[in-house]
């Protein structure tokens, strides 16, 4: 897709918004009537992840050459996403205290909602084993991507070792991810139309929204405020330095992938679009796109991180109760965990703060608090989810590979220290 086409696209992503919208105005919740089409786009985009994540992550690896450099872009990728989610986080308690949006919030009718109740507290252990699968099949029809990508990293990796009779496979994958990424091309005509539907469909009836969001103004502000310093500050300044890009045109460049994210509420669902808009307009080299994006899909999330820690602290606020230090602490490190642990769908995050709230004894009635407003800042926890990844991918790119692709034996370019 050439610039022009690309910019065609992105016009045409925020008519479709602002037509959904003017929609809503004119007609109300009878614009619900085209919420088939927001299903249909996101069926189409959940039916490519699968292919997508096994053939670039095999990809990705085989075309590193040297499993050796694995380890170099490896601890890159997994510094980035640990330094930005803890800025993230350590953003998000900031502002929280800041702004104390929990001080004297009534607490009328808790109860601890249905989709959170129940659920065992994810602690570390359970991390650990979610990495590996006991029938990859399975996982791959629940849609489990994490032990996809460790099952294809591993099969990457294997391969490479096998000379001449891996080849063959190796072919195979790549010319299924081409195959793949032509669909993902095919599926970009359908952007327009499938955001339309999303919105359409979910903003139609939001009477209980706007209820909500005079009652919560406050907290939606604060995360607001924190993913918005996140996204628009922190983020472009690191891809600025580390990445070497402008961070205006990167991120006019990844804007269809941005307004999907917004759209599905999904990380993983976005993830076609996120690595067409890296690679392809970006010019991310293959390589460190298929590394960084399908596993930051499921793991890094700065936006989830902010507000879970957010959230928490919003909840111990109005429930009277004081936090020491050592109990943000606490909540630093468990929102971190309960980042990494949230699966790239809608409002997964609202479930994994089960976590951070057993970890400092708060009531988990505490999420009935914000439950209404849940579906509203997850829009906007995901575009920062998937731009958090997208600012990844260049970084990596530019500091493990220097931009270029360059054959296994060729010398590394490192960037020069001075002195
Ligand atoms: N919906 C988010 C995502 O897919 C996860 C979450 O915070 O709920 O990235």
């Amino acid at each position: 897709m050439n610039t022009r086409s690309s910019h065609r696209l992105l016009i045409g992503i925020v008519a479709a918004i602002a037509l959904a919208f003017l929609g809503i105005t004119l007609f109300g919740p009878r614009m619900a009537a085209f919420a088939w089409m927001g299903t249909l786009f996101l069926k189409a985009l959940k039916m490519l992840i699968i292919p997508l994540v096994v053939s670039s992550m095999v990809v990705g690896i085989t075309s590193l050459g040297d499993v050796r450099r694995l380890g170099r872009v490896g601890l890159l990728t997994l510094g980035y996403y640990t330094a930005t989610t803890g800025i993230a986080v350590g953003l998000g308690i900031l502002f929280v205290n800041l702004i104390r949006p929990g001080a004297g919030m009534p607490l009328d009718n808790l109860v601890v909602p249905e989709r959170v109740e129940g659920k065992e507290v994810l602690g570390a252990q359970d991390l650990i084993l979610s990495f590996v699968s006991d029938n990859i099949v399975k996982s791959m029809a629940e849609m489990d991507v994490l032990p996809v990508i460790v099952f294809s990293l591993l099969l990457g990796g294997i391969l490479t070792t096998m000379e001449e009779r891996g080849r063959p496979v190796i072919a195979f994958f790549e010319a299924l991810n081409e195959a793949v990424m032509k669909m993902v091309h095919l599926l970009m005509y359908l952007v327009p139309f499938g955001v339309f539907g999303l919105v359409a469909g979910r903003f139609a009836d939001t009477g209980d929204l706007l209820r909500a969001a005079t009652a919560l103004g406050k907290y939606m502000g604060t995360v607001l405020a924190g993913l918005a310093v996140h996204g628009l500050v922190v983020l472009p300044l690191l891809l600025w330095l580390f990445g070497r890009r402008s961070p205006l045109r990167y991120l006019g460049n990844m804007g269809a992938a941005l307004l999907t994210a917004f759209s599905t509420a999904s990380s993983s669902a976005t993830l076609p679009l996120t690595i067409q808009c890296a690679e392809e307009k970006n010019g991310v080299s293959k390589r460190s796109a298929y590394f960084v994006l399908p596993l930051g899909a499921t793991v890094n999330m700065d936006g989830t991180a902010l507000y879970e820690a957010v959230a928490a602290i919003f909840i111990a606020q109005a429930v009277g109760m004081t936090l020491g230090m050592e109990q943000q602490v606490i909540i630093f490190l468990t929102a971190t965990l309960a980042a990494i642990g949230a699966a790239g769908i809608p409002e997964a995050g609202l479930v994994t703060m089960v976590i951070v709230l057993r970890a400092v004894g708060l009531p988990l009635e505490g999420i009935g608090l914000i439950l209404a407003v849940d579906w509203l800042l997850d829009r906007f926890r995901t575009t920062i989810n998937v731009w958090g990844d997208a600012v990844g991918a260049a970084i990596v790119d530019r500091v493990a590979t220097d931009g270029k692709w360059m054959p296994a034996a060729a010398p590394e370019v490192k960037p020069v220290h001075s002195g």
